[in-house]
């Protein structure tokens, strides 16, 4: 049984004060809803006074973004070392990180196994572009990415993937719910032809891309989509609570 996972990726948003204002406005609800994981991801620079906003709760904690080295010249970088120990999750590959910053597949599968040398969950995101959409080429591109991010990575016991539209992030224009249960099954297939039957349906695949409280329920509705990973809605308390809640709510409802 795969547990319902809910990140809140709050990207280049909040200072450490507003940082640790939204955690305390959402601690106490989101430690009363079980049966979900849920994480909150936010700047690099929030990490430890957040860590010590949600020790000794169940809510955990992501970095953004983590370089392949484990320490030395790379002025501006944060290594997987100084992460182990203060955070549980690293999102890797996000699309805002292959566009702006030009990250490809081989950056990407480096910083998915050097995190998980250092005991870190990575939450790979792939997704295609609106050009790839209306061209009919997201299985193509999909699959091209998925595999690319995954060369020369042995152990996938920890990894969450998140399809994520590129289309879709930011943009209000959520993905319809059938059509990403879709894809999230091509990708556990390619998922099983590499790892094997296990690996595949014990792997949490989430959705991600303009993902709110009015429309969660269309995608944790279906049975290959376990749970969000979700921007702008993660940035309001409330809304972010609201999504876990119902997330917990369809899969309990799912499970029956
Ligand atoms: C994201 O940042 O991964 C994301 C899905 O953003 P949004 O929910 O704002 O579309």
């Amino acid at each position: 049984m795969r547990i319902p996972l809910i990140a809140g990726n709050w990207k280049m948003n909040t200072t450490v004060e507003e940082a640790t204002s939204l955690v305390k406005q959402m601690l106490d609800d989101l430690e009363k809803i079980g049966d979900v994981e849920k994480v909150v991801c936010p700047p690099f620079i929030s990490l430890v006074p957040v860590q010590n906003l949600l020790k000794g709760t169940d809510v955990l904690l992501g970095a953004q973004n983590v370089f392949y080295e484990e320490k030395g010249a790379f002025t501006g970088e944060i290594s997987p070392i100084m992460l182990s120990g203060i955070c549980q999750y690293v999102i890797i590959g996000h699309s805002e990180r292959r566009q702006y910053f030009k990250e490809n597949g081989e950056m990407i599968s480096k910083k998915v196994s050097a995190a998980l040398r250092h005991n870190l969950h990575p939450i790979l995101c792939i997704g295609e572009n609106l050009t790839d959409y209306e061209s009919g080429n997201t299985r193509e591109v999909v699959t091209d990415q998925l595999l690319s991010s995954l060369s020369g990575v042995n152990r996938v016991d920890s990894i969450t993937i998140a399809y994520e539209p590129v289309w879709a992030i930011g943009t209000g224009k959520a993905a319809n719910g059938k059509e990403a249960n879709e894809t999230i099954k091509l990708i556990r297939s390619l998922i099983e032809d590499k790892y094997g039957k296990s690996v595949a349906s014990n792997m949490r695949i989430l959705y991600g891309g303009s993902v709110t409280s009015s429309n969660i329920s269309e995608f944790v509705s279906q049975v290959e989509i376990d749970g969000a990973l979700v921007g702008g809605a993660s940035l309001k308390a409330r809304e972010f609570v609201e999504i876990v809640k119902q997330t917990a709510e369809i899969k309990r409802d799912l499970l029956q």
